[in-house]
């Protein structure tokens, strides 16, 4: 996926998610997170996308969201939570079309792509399910999917945000 489209998915993801757990957040941290946020394709970069797209790349993100919790910093919790959902949003971003991410590099080397498969109108007044990459007119399709793993996440983080932020 393009580098325009993480930026805004990522800029919508963590504003919607602070302003669900009711953190005022100044818009620019906000960008900056984005912006970091495509963090994944410097492996591009480095000739190996395996590196960075994958889901060990939260270990050390996780590990800095606990820290900052037994510190009983909320703030920066926030914040880690809010850039952990921007990179989850990457990834997924990147799993819609195209060949998709070894989720489980190192040890798969297997790539993953969201289903290309869609309900969709197509020739006939009776939807039905298609398979491959023109899914159009579709009532849902890998980016729909897509759009609604990252909000759901988004939505179930914010309702059980109690659980996990410091008090
Ligand atoms: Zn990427």
């Amino acid at each position: 996926m393009d580098s325009l489209f993480h930026f805004v998915f990522a800029l919508v993801g963590g504003y919607v998610f602070v302003k669900a757990v009711g953190f005022e957040s100044r818009l620019l941290f906000l960008v900056l997170l984005a912006l970091l946020s495509e963090f994944p394709d410097v492996s591009h970069l480095m000739g190996n996308l395996a590196l960075l797209h994958n889901i060990f790349i939260f270990v050390p993100l996780l590990l800095l969201f606990l820290f900052f919790h037994k510190k009983g910093k909320k703030n920066l919790q926030i914040y880690m939570a809010t850039f952990m959902i921007m990179v989850y949003g990457h990834l997924l971003a990147d799993m819609i079309f195209g060949i998709g991410i070894p989720l489980f590099f190192p040890l798969s080397a297997e790539f993953y792509l969201i289903p290309q498969m869609g309900l969709c109108m197509y020739d006939s007044s009776f939807p039905h399910i298609m398979y491959g990459s023109n899914l159009v007119e579709c009532f849902f399709a890998p980016s729909g999917v897509a759009l609604t793993l990252y909000f759901g996440v988004i939505g179930i983080l914010a309702l059980v945000k109690n659980y996990f932020f410091s008090k």
